[in-house]
């Protein structure tokens, strides 16, 4: 995996385009690597990209309940509180720190978004075995 941009020797940025993932130099707008499925951890060490994780979720009762849990606050103002025009920064950084902080957040229950658009996976899918367990348990509660 090239470590600069093999054009202008600048920093790659992590980017999402529809169905692609990759690396990009913002100075010459190219693609170092593009591929369709997302990043591994290794692309995390090149990417400079600064990703913000900002809570979402206006109107969503789960969502104010648990802000409201967490903060420790009554559901009349983390509804209040949600209802911002500014968005809600709870993070800024680059992709391992926001694989971190957004895993955690995930964990919480809490609903978010990652901005620019984060090309690596969060939490790894399910294996069809996980779901079958999974599925087992509820049948037997039926
Ligand atoms: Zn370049």
């Amino acid at each position: 995996m090239e470590e600069k941009c093999s054009y202008c020797k600048g920093n790659l940025y992590g980017k999402t385009d529809g169905k692609s993932y990759g690396l990009y130099c913002k100075t010459c707008k190219k693609w170092v690597y593009k591929s369709e499925e997302l990043l591994k951890e290794e692309e995390m060490e090149i990417d400079k990209e600064e990703y913000e994780i900002i809570l979402i979720g206006e109107g969503n009762e789960k969502q104010i309940e648990r802000i409201a849990q967490i903060a420790g606050i009554n559901i009349y103002m983390a509804g209040q509180y949600l209802r911002t025009e500014k968005e809600i920064v709870l993070y800024k950084g680059n992709a391992k720190e926001t694989y971190k902080n957004a895993r955690n957040i995930t964990k919480k229950g809490l609903l978010y978004k990652i901005e620019p658009e984060y090309p690596y996976e969060i939490l790894r899918k399910m294996t069809d075995e996980e779901k079958e367990k999974i599925t087992d348990k509820i049948r037997k509660t039926l």
